[in-house]
């Protein structure tokens, strides 16, 4: 029997995406974790403790340890005692076995860390599935490679490590930027005291029992869970040979203050507010696409996002047409559910630092643009957001947001928009859209920022050296680069 035309219907179907959430069985989080120190799993020594909790549903997600006074010592000793005895003169082809234990046993376990990941950070499980843990997993292969081929890192040099390192890491890639640090710092040597944000520390805590089963010598690497106070006293401990942060501009001065003098080692890896450039020659759906990755991937919890969108004026309006239309297609909510998109704000802390900022855009005279979209009920949310009608001056133009809210400036010719983008204080990435290549030379010639992609945004690799210039900061993480700030005799 053929359809009649009555039963046949042309209206635009509606393709909801069916429910699809990752199962969290296969994480088993301890009610109670120590400090990680020595190989054991310590309480404070004044006994305190604190909750994490899941920020999708403000879910209680068992407690830590909250290190405090006397505790980044016997972190620091540990390491210290590690250090002496059998890391530092372990040759480096055995080094490298540890680590690259270490990177399989991540391969193995990936699926676990990922749904812990995003438990306790809030991200979509599709960016910690496909995203930080893979690439955790490459810098320890990448790292392993190096450890021992030092001399052939840095020919006619005398490379050797520096002692212990203390490494200091935010909330917003917990797995990745423990990989980025612990890494390097091992490869060449140095054993590590590592301080999770308050907030995220429950997949360091996972990696430290992962560790053991790969058999890494007791006090190689050591984890303070605990808050600021904690990353303060590790930083200034005397015993610290390398300091490794990665965090806000302000907390960043503050670790230069409390290191200036000494004669520690430092790289500090701090915030952004990258530029994202369009000019008018552009493919334009691929660069929307671009767009929307660069600052809606992680909620725009990322250093590098491209939160200062500048777009020549002769596109301009189609730009932001098609931007507004696939903002309304996309998915916020259960960071468990695969087909998410936007997940959580990491934080209450965090949302309202967005909520202000958000408020000062409209006070201020931009114009906001957010999709319908229904929030859920519990947890911390924001809804992807842009602004159009910004001035340089406007705060939302000026400040690191830190969430998933793009602010849109306009520029007539290429010498304008360099001088929109360079006028920030940071200077960690950007981003160039068009089609001409020597266009593409031409601006990373003139763009003050440590890292550029043309043509794509938010590239990861570990061959890939990343920092900062200005308030973004100092030092390279990644690549070969990443290994100089981990040694002694190189330059
Ligand atoms: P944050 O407040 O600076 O915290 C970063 C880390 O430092 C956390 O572990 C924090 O502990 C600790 N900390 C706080 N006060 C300290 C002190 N006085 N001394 C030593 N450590 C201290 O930054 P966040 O809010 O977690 O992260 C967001 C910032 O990180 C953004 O500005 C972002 O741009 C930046 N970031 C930069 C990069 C990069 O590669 N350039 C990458 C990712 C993020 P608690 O969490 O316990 O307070
Ligand atoms: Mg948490």
């Amino acid at each position: 029997m053929s359809d009649s035309p009555a039963t046949v219907s042309h209206a635009p179907l509606d393709w909801a995406y069916a429910e699809s959430k990752e199962s969290t069985s296969i994480v088993s989080i301890p009610e109670e974790q120590g400090l990680y120190i020595g190989g054991d799993f310590l309480p404070a020594a004044n006994g305190a403790t604190y909750a994490s909790v899941n920020p999708a549903t403000e879910g209680h997600l068992g407690h830590v340890a909250e290190a405090g006074e006397g505790d980044a010592d016997r972190a620091v000793s540990a390491a210290r005692a590690a250090y002496e005895t059998y890391w530092r003169d372990m040759p480096g082809k055995e080094r490298a076995k540890y680590l690259y234990r270490i990177a399989r046993l991540l391969q193995e376990r990936a699926r676990e860390f990922a749904v812990l990941e995003t438990m306790d950070g809030g991200k979509p499980i599709k960016e910690s599935r496909d995203f930080d843990l893979p690439t955790s997993a490459a810098h320890f292969f990448y790292y392993a490679g190096w450890a021992d081929k030092l001399e052939y890192a840095f020919p006619g040099t005398d490379p050797r490590p520096l002692g212990v390192a203390g490494q200091v890491i935010p909330w917003n890639f917990p797995m990745l930027m423990l990989a980025w640090k612990v890494a390097p710092a091992l490869a060449a040597g140095n054993t590590v005291v590592l301080k999770p944000s308050t907030t995220t520390p429950l997949t360091a805590l996972e990696f430290a029992r992962l560790t053991r089963e790969a058999g890494l010598p007791d006090g190689v690497f050591n984890v303070l869970t605990g808050h600021g106070d904690a990353g303060a006293s590790l930083v200034a401990h005397p015993d610290v040979n390398k300091v490794a942060f990665t965090g806000s501009t302000g907390v960043g001065r503050l670790i230069q203050r409390a290191i200036a003098g000494t004669d520690k080692k430092a790289t500090l890896e701090l915030g952004g507010k990258a530029a994202h450039i369009i000019m008018e020659d552009a493919p334009i759906d691929q660069a929307v696409e671009g767009i929307v990755n660069g600052i809606f991937f992680n909620q725009g919890h990322v250093c590098c996002a491209g939160s200062r969108l500048l777009v020549q004026e002769s596109v301009a309006d189609v730009v932001i047409d098609k931007l507004k239309a696939r903002l309304d297609t996309l998915r916020v909510g259960d960071p468990l559910d695969k087909n998410t998109d936007l997940g959580a704000i990491n934080s209450a802390d965090q949302l309202e630092k967005i909520q202000e900022l958000v408020a000062s855009g409209t006070s201020e005279g931009a114009e906001i643009y957010q999709p319908e979209c229904q929030l859920p009920e519990r947890g911390w949310w924001f809804p992807p957001t842009l602004f159009t009608e910004v001035s340089q001056s406007h705060r939302i133009a000026q400040e690191e947001i830190f969430g998933p809210v793009l602010s849109i400036l306009t520029f007539r010719t290429p010498d304008e928009a360099i001088e929109k983008a360079n006028n920030t204080p940071y200077g960690l990435s950007a981003g160039v859209w068009t089609t001409k290549g020597s266009r593409i030379l031409w601006m990373a010639d003139r763009l003050k920022a440590g890292v550029i992609w043309s043509n794509t945004y938010n590239q990861f690799d570990p061959t890939s050296p990343f920092g900062g210039y200005k308030e973004s900061g100092f030092g390279r993480e990644g690549g070969r680069h990443g290994l100089l700030p981990y040694m002694a005799g190189v330059v």
